[in-house]
């Protein structure tokens, strides 16, 4: 790891930082850092995580992700179903429409002139 600011190398063997204050996560997780470079002072924060506890989480985030990715995907088929459903009605009502004007080309009073007849 280097130092964020100065990028001076920081290693266990090494030191190049001193821990300023160590934070201990209550469910035993994590421990939190704070760190002062060595060289040029700058203060900054580490964590440190076993790799179980971080493969947890990673998983945790993966389904929470997947989860969130089948919403929008099943949100997105009822809204083409609901678009199929009204294409089909669309078409429904241009065959009648088209059925009426030939209808009417071969000679067919429409429903309006028929009622006005009677
Ligand atoms: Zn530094």
């Amino acid at each position: 790891m280097n130092c964020p600011r100065c990028h001076t190398q920081l290693s266990p063997v090494t030191s190049g930082s001193q821990v300023v204050e160590t934070r201990y996560r209550a469910d035993g997780k994590s421990i939190r850092r704070r760190r002062q470079c060595t060289t040029c002072a700058h203060k900054f924060t580490t964590r440190e995580y076993t790799v179980q506890a971080l493969q947890a989480t990673l998983d945790l985030k993966k389904t929470i992700l997947n989860n969130q990715l089948v919403e929008k995907v099943e949100f997105a088929l009822e809204d083409i179903e609901t678009l199929t459903a009204n294409l089909m009605e669309l078409r429904v009502m241009l065959k009648e429409q088209t059925v009426e004007a030939q209808m009417i080309d071969c000679g067919f009073k429409t429903r309006s002139e028929r009622h006005v007849a009677l």
